[in-house]
């Protein structure tokens, strides 16, 4: 069993606070805030400087529409450059801003914090974790979909899932408190103890499909007509799975890919939305992370690589 330090048991007068702090007010922060809030649960908003705090009273709140109904939300709202306590944290920044934001409020955490990273792909909820060795950080993957209509509006795009779990594998109980909230809130969720593994599984999905969607320009769908492309990416990817001990991710791979590119056949994807838009991907933690573990492992992945350098080639294009 694990040695508990209890130094860094909080205190029971800061476990008290039930308030979500929400760092990150964009599509997914405005959707997980204004659903908290909705259920009754504190939630506290935090903005990274004065001017977007302004920005935000200015829109006289956070606004989500759902279907066709738009419920906007007056919620607190501070700068980071705040001093108050913190106790429970969402961060729901793009990956590549993570560590820079959570280090503007590391001092506020309370020992045992809970911190909630919401990043897609890999490598920054690690940095991340390393940065809060006395917070209590929690991996999210999730499959719900959201965008922004507006500064401070998010749409809620597509129902999903989110999983849960413990940055810290020996870790295996769950957060009941914290989940409790997610039920108020009606935000669909589920404890997982292999949530390295759904990180991975979304991981391969994400560089199996968005790139080649960029390199091709078109929709999810069209990749069907670039079968052997994508069946040799999935046979890299899932080798380059087992390689890092992640064989439960490797597994159908290829035939959930072909899933998904069917079931989404007329979206685009995010990386194709982020490219298209003008916007900086998140490849660096997605495909990026794929050929930096594949090179620490020494496992082969030379069309991963080729994808790689196609696709920077790409988005470095004048
Ligand atoms: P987003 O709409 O771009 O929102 C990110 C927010 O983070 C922005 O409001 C930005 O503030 C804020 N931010 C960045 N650095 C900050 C800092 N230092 N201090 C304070 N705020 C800061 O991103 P998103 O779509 O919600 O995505 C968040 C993460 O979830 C990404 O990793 C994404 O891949 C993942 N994800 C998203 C979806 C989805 O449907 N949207 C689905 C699955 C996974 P400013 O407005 O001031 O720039």
């Amino acid at each position: 069993m694990r040695e508990q330090d209890l130094t860094h048991e909080p205190a029971a007068e800061q476990l008290l606070d039930r308030t979500w702090h929400v760092l990150g007010v964009g599509s997914l922060g405005v959707l997980w805030a204004c659903r908290l809030a909705r259920a009754g649960v504190p939630v506290h908003l935090l903005l990274r400087d004065a001017a977007r705090l302004q920005a935000y009273l200015q829109a006289g709140g956070l606004s989500l529409t759902e279907g066709a109904q738009t419920h906007v939300h007056l919620l607190p709202a501070t700068s980071v450059a705040g001093d108050g306590p913190i106790t429970r944290l969402l961060l729901a920044c793009k990956a590549y801003d993570a560590q820079a934001a959570i280090a503007s409020v590391a001092t506020r955490l309370v020992p045992g914090a809970e911190v909630i990273l919401l990043q897609n792909g890999m490598g920054s909820q690690q940095a991340v974790a390393r940065m809060l060795p006395h917070a209590r950080c929690i991996y999210a993957s999730t499959t719900e979909g959201a965008y922004r209509a507006g500064d401070f509006q998010a749409v809620f795009a597509g129902q999903g899932l989110t999983w849960l779990g413990d940055a810290d594998p020996s870790r295996n109980q769950a957060p009941t408190a914290l989940l409790a909230d997610l039920v108020r809130a009606g935000i669909a969720h589920q404890w997982t103890d292999a949530i390295e593994s759904r990180l991975w599984r979304k991981l391969a999905l994400n560089c199996a499909i968005n790139p080649l969607t960029v390199l091709h320009g078109c929709r999810n769908g069209a990749l069907a007509d670039h079968p052997d492309e994508v069946a040799a990416l999935c046979a890299e990817l899932a080798r380059l799975l087992r390689a890092c001990g992640q064989a439960d991710a490797a597994d159908g791979l290829h035939e959930e890919v072909l899933r998904v590119i069917q079931a989404t056949a007329a979206n685009y994807s995010s990386m194709y939305q982020d490219v298209d838009q003008g916007r900086r991907t998140e490849v660096d933690y997605l495909l990026g992370y794929a050929c930096a573990a594949a090179l620490d492992r020494h496992c082969e992945v030379p069309g991963l690589q080729t994808l790689q350098a196609r696709l920077i080639k790409a988005l470095h294009k004048p």
